[in-house]
Formats: structure tokens, C-alpha cells, sequence
């Protein structure tokens, strides 16, 4: 049996039970119990580093008085009920509001519910598409990434589309409408997707899919990292040019 933890956990656990008396049934359980829950985080681990994420990001680092409009609503995706009603999530904003690292905290807090997740931007998913259907396998790709809880498709709108990409990311869309989860991100609204996908109808049909069972989240503001700059900077330098120098 494959099980690692259990040789280690049963002898140091039988000394517990022993002193505490615990029935076989007790012990048992206990040992298992730490099997499983070792499988669970190591295996959280394992699809956390397949599923490529550019940095390492979690929503107990994201600062949500940064962003107090979607705190509810972050909340509540963070349980990963999405999921499991293959519902999807955009995240809308400007360049530095925090869009890929909530989109990555949501594909750690899916790896951790026990999902298999993938990230790629926008330009990287039309490439993956593309060889596969050069390939002629593109259905069996489509049908392989099903397969995956979620897909994250990071930078919707930063590079438009050919007529040709277009249409393979549509059929990505497609092949997991009310199957399984997207999370977008994208630094244009969606009257500006048409302009992406060339084709208004394309982008009709492919925003229909994506919001008719989704969380729509708008970041707003400046830049974070703009934001943190002022904060770190300006109180020092005034403090130096005024009161009490130590
Ligand atoms: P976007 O994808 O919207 O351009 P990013 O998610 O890449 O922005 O954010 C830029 C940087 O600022 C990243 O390092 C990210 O972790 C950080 N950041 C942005 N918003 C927040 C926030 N509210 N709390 C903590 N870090 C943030
Ligand atoms: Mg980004």
C-alpha cells in the first residue's frame, strides 16, 4: 500500500492512544486520518505547481481595502462553490488593480478544494489551440482540458485575434459552457471584446456564454503598485523634512 505516512503515524500515535486510553476503532480512524489529509495537501501542492501560475499569489495576501467593492464577492468565490455549478468569473480593471492575482488566488484556493487548474494568458491558450488543431486533435484537446476544474485565461484584450484564433477560443468557450469553470481577466469592458475577437458576432456569442452563469468583478482605482509607492515614500520624506529627527 501506498501510504508513507502511515508507518510513521501509527507508532507515534499508539503511544497517544495508549496513554489516552482511545478505542481500536479511535486509533484507527486517527491514523487514516493523517493519510488522508497529507494526500489531500500534497496533492494540493502538486496540481498548484502544474497548473503554471506566473507567481505565486493567495487571496489572504490581496488587500481588499484596496478593492472594498468585491470583498463579498471574493468571499464567496473563495469556498469554490463556483466550481463545482461550473460558473465563471471575469474580472474586469485597469493595468495594475490586481486582476492576475486574484485570478491566481482563485486557481490556488480551486487547486486546494481538490480541482485541476491551468493558467495561460489569453495569446498563450490560441497558441496551445492552434497546434492542436494544425494537429488535427483539436477535439481531443478540448476534451482533455475538460478535464481541468478551472482554466484561467489571463489577459483577455491586451493582443486582438485573428478571425482564425478567434474562433478556436470561442470553441474553448464552447466546449465549457455548463461544464466546467473559466476565470478571465481583462483590462477592457465587454463593449470593447468585439474590437478583440474582430468580429462583434463572435464576441457576442462568446460573452453570452461566459456571463450567463458568471461573477462579473470590477477592480477599480490606480495601480497598486503606484498606490504603494505613495504610501511607502511620501510619509518618510515628511517626516524627515518635519518635527522631531531622532
Ligand atoms: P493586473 O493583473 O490587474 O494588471 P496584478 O494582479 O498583476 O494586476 O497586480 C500588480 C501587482 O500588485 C502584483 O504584484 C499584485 O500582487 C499586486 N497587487 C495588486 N492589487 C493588490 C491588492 N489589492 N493587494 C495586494 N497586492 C496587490
Ligand atoms: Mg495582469
Amino acid at each position: 500500500m501506498k501510504a508513507p505516512r502511515i508507518t510513521e503515524a501509527a507508532t507515534r500515535l499508539a503511544d497517544q492512544a495508549r496513554d489516552a486510553g482511545w478505542t481500536h476503532e479511535d486509533y484507527l480512524a486517527a491514523v487514516l486520518e493523517r493519510e488522508v489529509s497529507a494526500r489531500n495537501s500534497s496533492g494540493a501542492r502538486l496540481r498548484i505547481r502544474a497548473a503554471g501560475f506566473p507567481a505565486p499569489k493567495t487571496l489572504e495576501d490581496f488587500d481588499f481595502d484596496a478593492q472594498p467593492t468585491i470583498r463579498q464577492q471574493v468571499a464567496a468565490l473563495a469556498s469554490g462553490g463556483f466550481l463545482t455549478e461550473a460558473r465563471n468569473v471575469v474580472l474586469l480593471g485597469p493595468p495594475g488593480t490586481g486582476k492576475t492575482h486574484l485570478a491566481t488566488a482563485l486557481g490556488v484556493a480551486a487547486a486546494r478544494h481538490g480541482h485541476r487548474v491551468l493558467f495561460a494568458t489569453a495569446t498563450d491558450w490560441v497558441t496551445r489551440l492552434t497546434d492542436a488543431h494544425r494537429a488535427g486533435k483539436l477535439p481531443q484537446e478540448l476534451t482533455r482540458l475538460r478535464r481541468y476544474g478551472l482554466i484561467i485565461v489571463d489577459e483577455v484584450g491586451y493582443l486582438p485575434f485573428e478571425q482564425d484564433a478567434a474562433n478556436l477560443f470561442f470553441q474553448l468557450v464552447s466546449s465549457r459552457y455548463e461544464h466546467a469553470s473559466l476565470v478571465l481577466t481583462s483590462n477592457l469592458p465587454f463593449s470593447g471584446w468585439g474590437g478583440v475577437f474582430g468580429d462583434q458576432a463572435v464576441a457576442a456569442a462568446m460573452i453570452d456564454r461566459i456571463v450567463h452563469h458568471a461573477d462579473v468583478l470590477t477592480l477599480k482605482g490606480a495601480s497598486y503598485r503606484l498606490r504603494g509607492r505613495g504610501i511607502d515614500s511620501l510619509p518618510s520624506i515628511r517626516t524627515t523634512a518635519g518635527e522631531n529627527e531622532s
